[in-house]
């Protein structure tokens, strides 16, 4: 059962003193209790930010210094990359590498992404979790169901908890989960400071949501695998891209904006990881970092031939 939602923002001090409890900025008991939760599935300390760029913004400036330098895997979530060009002014570094290889060797922070988005490549994180630096996995699309990167060598999950983990369309929140307890206090006093907090409702919805992320996301990796396999056998799609896991798929077609405006049951917009699929061109977005054609489908929990009825109907009209 979910715990009540309190909404407090102040509670009593106890016997003349703060409590646990004290300023909602600094902690709240629904967001305390989704963290543990978190934390328990991804193996480490878990802290909740108001969105995923909250927590990735939280990650660089708390844990580096001006002039550090981040290697940021290429071809992964958009406003990441766009995130630390703004940083720039700040003085952070940051360069681009193949995260399928070696990270160089110069980098204080290795930003990697479970899988990239939209490309889906994974990450080698063995060659990772030898350099020198900290090793960050945006895991937002693998999710604790698939991967528990902490296992594997880094030291920092990210999740847009916007996405697979909340699940429902409904909540923006982030989340950094950390091993070593020091980044985790770390982390706590620069969000307290910076006030970049989950707010105690979207936390409720998020507690709700890590209910059944098992079984939304073993389906939807289920409808995933069997719609990969009738895509592949479709001359209209190229570049057909999957990890092999998860709800994410991306392909390239000669007519996006046809595609994606001509499903009726896929919804066309953005994000991804929620119980309806969703779809969009992402060259929108991203101009020629991605491919013209690129489309990305997000997979729910729909039944799969009314997937690919609707995917094979928007594909003829196009
Ligand atoms: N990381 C990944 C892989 C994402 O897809 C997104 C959003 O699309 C983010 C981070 C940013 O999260 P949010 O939108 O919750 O700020």
């Amino acid at each position: 059962m979910e715990p009540p939602l309190d909404r407090s923002t102040t509670w009593p001090f106890v016997d003349g003193e703060p409590g646990p409890f004290h300023y909602a900025r600094n902690a709240h008991p629904v967001g305390v209790e989704a963290e543990r939760r978190l934390g328990e599935l991804e193996g480490g300390h878990a802290l909740l930010f108001s969105s995923g760029m909250a927590a990735a913004t939280a990650a660089v400036l708390a844990l580096l210094e001006p002039r550090k330098t981040v290697a940021l895997a290429e071809g992964i979530y958009y406003g990441t990359g766009v995130l630390l060009g703004e940083l720039e002014r700040w003085g952070l570094r940051h360069v681009l590498f193949d995260q399928t290889g070696l990270p160089p060797d110069g980098a204080d922070l290795v930003w990697l992404e479970a899988p990239s988005n939209p490309f889906l490549t994974m990450p080698d994180l063995e060659a990772a979790a030898a350099h020198r630096g900290l090793v960050l996995c945006d895991a937002t699309a693998a999710t604790p169901v698939h991967l528990r990167a902490l296992e594997r060598g880094a030291d920092l999950v990210l999740h847009s908890a916007t996405k697979y983990l909340a699940g429902h369309h409904d909540a923006l929140l982030g989340a950094l989960v950390v091993k070593d307890p020091a980044h985790a206090a770390r982390l706590h006093e620069f969000r307290t400071r910076t006030g970049a907090v989950a707010a105690p409702d979207a936390a409720w919805l998020l507690l709700r949501g890590l209910e059944t992320l098992e079984v939304r996301v073993r389906r939807q990796s289920e409808t995933a695998a069997e719609l990969v396999r009738r895509l592949a056998a479709d001359r209209r799609v190229e570049n057909l891209r999957y990890p092999g896991f998860g709800g994410l798929v991306s392909f390239d077609v000669a007519e996006p904006r046809a595609v994606e405006a001509a499903t009726r049951v896929i919804v066309n917009a953005t994000s991804l990881g929620g119980v309806v699929s969703t779809m969009e061109s992402r060259h929108r977005w991203e101009g020629d970092r991605v491919p013209r054609g690129l489309l990305r489908l997000s997979i729910g929990l729909e039944p799969v031939d009314t997937l690919w009825n609707d995917l094979e109907q928007a594909l003829a009209v196009a």
